[in-house]
């Protein structure tokens, strides 16, 4: 196994272990691979992950050790899929948004469905012409009565389609002084009149699927409103340093299964009477994705440690990121390119995993992007 000796807790370790008879009973690596290949969302997991009580571990607000639980959960989710990982997360990240920014009121209405495994949550930030630029949102939420009337259009939003979703939608609500002093974050239930959704087709994230958004004069209740207007860079900011730590471990478990995988091919496979293995230009590109995919382990569970200690990692974590995407990416790559022909034939995980892996720098921030922080916080006097 690529997975290296660790020093865990027994509650870490109980939850891999729990995670892994899930997996073993509900996500088989040959139903993962037809909801990927068929665009299933797999209700009867998120419903037992429900079940299992682990969104309580940020909607209960202050649990011990959360982020290290998490990343634990995470690794061995992304074992089976970083899209599964995705989908987690987008709950736990929203659940955690509601118990940090959210009132008693809004907490049992946004989340409670949400821990029966009900409703499911997603964010919607992205726009036609608004990527990493995120303080640039157009979609307007004009006051009205006692609530809200939104237009607009957003993009790329993860799980927004799958029934019962209800987006965190991000929102321009003033005019003038900074873009981000203007932005709120909305509750949406995507079956709110005025909501249409349009799957996008995509080379990877099958399972999720991405979705268009577009809202025409979409009325809302005051409560839809989470935190205040005016707020809601600060809830997109705050939110994305666990959500990294989680994506993160996803990679890292995705990254490991597909070493897993390759490993075992290439002990397997024989060309010219000896293993593939035996040859040095498989071997050694393998240790040293090992070697760095260690690294980046190592990386994600130092921020998932900071953060229970209450300690900041904004830099920690956006390296944890970079790193672990990266590895997902190139591991995925490897992979493909050491089982050969067969590793390209669509019965097998790794399709999945290249395409995932692709996308896996880009989602939660672009590598370039997240340099850019990186040398910010070494005294770089970047755009200077
Ligand atoms: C699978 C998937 C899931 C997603 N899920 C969601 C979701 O659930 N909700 C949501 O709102 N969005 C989602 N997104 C969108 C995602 O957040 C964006 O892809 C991301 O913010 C980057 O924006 P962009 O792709 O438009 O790239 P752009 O911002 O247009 O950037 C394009 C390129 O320019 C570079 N670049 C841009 N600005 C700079 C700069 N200042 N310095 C240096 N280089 C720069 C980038 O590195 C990148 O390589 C998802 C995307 C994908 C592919």
């Amino acid at each position: 196994m690529s997975k290296s000796a660790t020093l865990e807790t027994d509650d870490q370790l109980e939850l891999r272990r729990a995670a892994r008879a899930l997996f073993a009973k509900h996500a088989s690596e040959r139903d993962v691979r037809i909801w990927d290949e068929e665009g299933i969302y797999p209700d009867g997991l998120y419903r037992e992950i429900a079940g299992l009580g682990w969104y309580d571990i940020v909607a209960e607000g202050t649990v011990e050790g959360a982020a290290g639980l998490l990343a634990a959960l995470c690794e061995e989710i992304g074992r089976g899929s970083s899209d599964l990982v995705a989908l987690f997360n987008l709950n736990l990240s929203g659940l955690r948004d509601l118990q940090r920014w959210g009132t008693p009121e809004q907490l049992e209405k946004y989340g409670a469905p949400v821990l029966r495994g009900e409703r499911r949550l997603s964010i919607a930030v992205s726009e036609p012409d608004v990527g990493s630029d995120a303080a640039s949102v157009t979609t307007r939420a004009v006051a009205a009565g006692d609530g809200w009337v939104l237009n607009g259009q957003k993009t790329y939003c993860e799980g927004a389609g799958i029934k019962g979703s209800v987006m965190e939608l991000v929102a321009k609500v003033g005019d003038g002084g900074r873009k981000r002093d203007q932005l709120a974050v909305f509750m949406v239930p995507v079956d709110t009149p005025g909501i249409e959704v349009r799957r996008m087709p995509a080379l990877g994230r099958n399972i999720s699927g991405i979705y268009e958004v577009f809202l025409r004069d979409v009325e809302l209740p005051a409560d839809a409103l989470l935190g205040e207007v005016g707020q809601g860079w600060q809830i997109l900011k705050e939110r994305l340093v666990l959500e990294r730590i989680m994506i993160s471990s996803g990679f890292v478990g995705s990254s490991s299964a597909v070493i897993d995988l390759t490993v075992a091919y290439a002990n397997e496979r024989e060309q010219f009477g000896k293993p593939i293995a035996s040859f040095q230009g498989v071997s050694l590109p393998l240790a040293e994705m090992n070697v760095r995919l260690d690294a980046a382990r190592c990386a994600v569970r130092r921020s998932a440690e900071l953060f229970d200690l209450g300690l900041a990692c904004e830099v920690e974590s956006t390296m944890a990121k970079f790193l672990c995407g990266q590895i997902y990416a190139e591991s995925s790559a490897l992979a493909m390119q050491i089982q050969g022909a067969y590793g390209y034939v669509r019965d097998h995980p790794l399709p999945m995993h290249h395409s995932d892996g692709i996308i896996a720098r880009v989602v939660a921030g672009p590598p370039s992007l997240q340099l850019d922080y990186v040398a910010r916080s070494m005294g770089l006097r970047v755009g200077a």
